[in-house]
């Protein structure tokens, strides 16, 4: 059918204050988005946050209680699932059993009726693009995790959508596939130009896939942003806690504005009266170490564990200013050698200033 043409600033998907309601619990609550074409964007959030109800919501699978959807300038808000543009993958594969590889593929190209070769030659392409040309007379069961999930991938692109879904379509799988399969459909999506939302728990995903995260918490959306400032610029205590390791340290502001921890003032302006509690974010990264003990500004510590995390060695430090609380910090492992760390050495710490969030 033929659409009035749409101005190129128009989103490709657009969530406009969309709630969800089940009884008296609100799963998803006022959500706002704008999803550029092209664009990959991850919803990120632990579980019960309302990542799932939007995705329904998104397909037509579970109607919003209230709010509108768009797609290509269009309201979609009331459409069957059937008449929305969409393709989806999901977690559990969700593959016809007693089909093969290519009449899986097949089985949305057959419904809408298409002629024979047609299909024939757009399930050879599909298979060609998820790597999958030599299964395609397998069954699921023949399959790995990793390649059930790629017919998946095809069988979702099969009536190019304009639009792709992805419900943690990598967690069932193990790490090195998820990390192998998270380069391909990166790739695919790029080289196709396809808008995709996938939904993911895991923050590593998220960071390392998406053009764009979406940080929910409790059905709302805590932060919108690119990967980087996500982690470099969390927006509430929620999302910094929730994306990375970060370390919460409880301070004062002291008389001329900076940040103080118990008897050491660091060097980080914090605008706020004299002796109001603040919480600083402070990634293990930034935590600066000395053997010097006499290092100003330092805070005194005592190494409590070790962890060796390959590139780098992540100390768990205690002190008494720190009261019960530990901060964990990141030294490069030659330095740790150079140093011959071991359990109660004694280090003074400082916090890179430019690097401190202050809540
Ligand atoms: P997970 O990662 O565990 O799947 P999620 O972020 O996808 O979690 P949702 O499944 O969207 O979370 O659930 C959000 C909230 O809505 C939860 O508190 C859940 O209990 C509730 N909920 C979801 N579906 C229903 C339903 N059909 N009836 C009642 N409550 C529901």
């Amino acid at each position: 059918p033929l659409r009035a043409p749409v101005a190129a600033a128009t989103p490709y998907l657009r969530l406009h204050n969309l709630s969800k309601r089940f009884g008296s619990s609100v799963a998803v609550d006022d959500v706002s988005l704008d999803i550029e074409r092209g664009e990959f964007v991850c919803i990120l959030g632990p579980s019960g946050c309302g990542k799932t109800t939007l995705l329904r919501a998104i397909c037509g699978l579970d109607p919003q209680s209230f709010g509108r959807i768009e797609q290509d300038g269009r309201d979609i808000s009331q459409l069957p699932p059937a008449a929305r543009d969409f393709g989806i993958v999901f977690q559990s594969y969700a593959l016809f059993p007693n089909l093969t590889v290519a009449q899986n593929v097949a089985f949305g190209l057959e419904n809408r009726r298409q002629p024979r070769a047609a299909v024939r030659s757009r399930v050879a392409e599909l298979l060609e693009l998820v790597g999958l040309q030599a299964l395609a007379g397998r069954f699921p069961s023949e399959l790995s995790g990793g390649q059930q999930q790629r017919v998946a991938l095809a069988r979702a692109l099969a009536l190019a959508p304009g639009l792709l879904l992805l419900d943690e379509p990598l967690s069932a799988l193990d790490a090195r596939v998820r990390v192998h399969l998270r380069h391909e459909i990166r790739a695919l999506q790029r080289r196709l130009g396809l808008t995709t939302l996938m939904i993911t728990h895991d923050q590593e995903e998220a960071i390392t896939m998406a053009d764009r995260i979406v940080v929910m918490n409790r059905g709302r959306i805590e932060q919108i942003g690119t990967p980087e400032a996500i982690y470099c610029e969390p927006a509430t205590p929620f999302v910094a806690g929730f994306v990375g390791t970060m370390n919460f340290i409880d301070a004062e502001v002291d008389a001329i504005g900076r940040a103080r921890i118990g008897e050491v003032a660091l060097d980080c302006t914090v605008e706020a009266f004299p002796g109001t509690p603040v919480r600083l974010a402070v990634r293990p990264e930034d935590v600066l170490l000395s053997t010097d003990e006499d290092a100003l500004h330092g805070i005194a510590v005592e190494v409590r564990a070790l962890e060796f995390l390959g590139p780098v060695l992540r100390l768990t430090l205690g002190d008494a200013a720190l009261g019960a609380r530990v901060l964990y910090a990141d030294l490069p492992a030659a330095q740790a050698r150079q140093w011959g760390l071991s359990l109660g050495v004694r280090l003074m710490a400082t916090i890179e200033p430019t690097a401190i969030r202050v809540f």
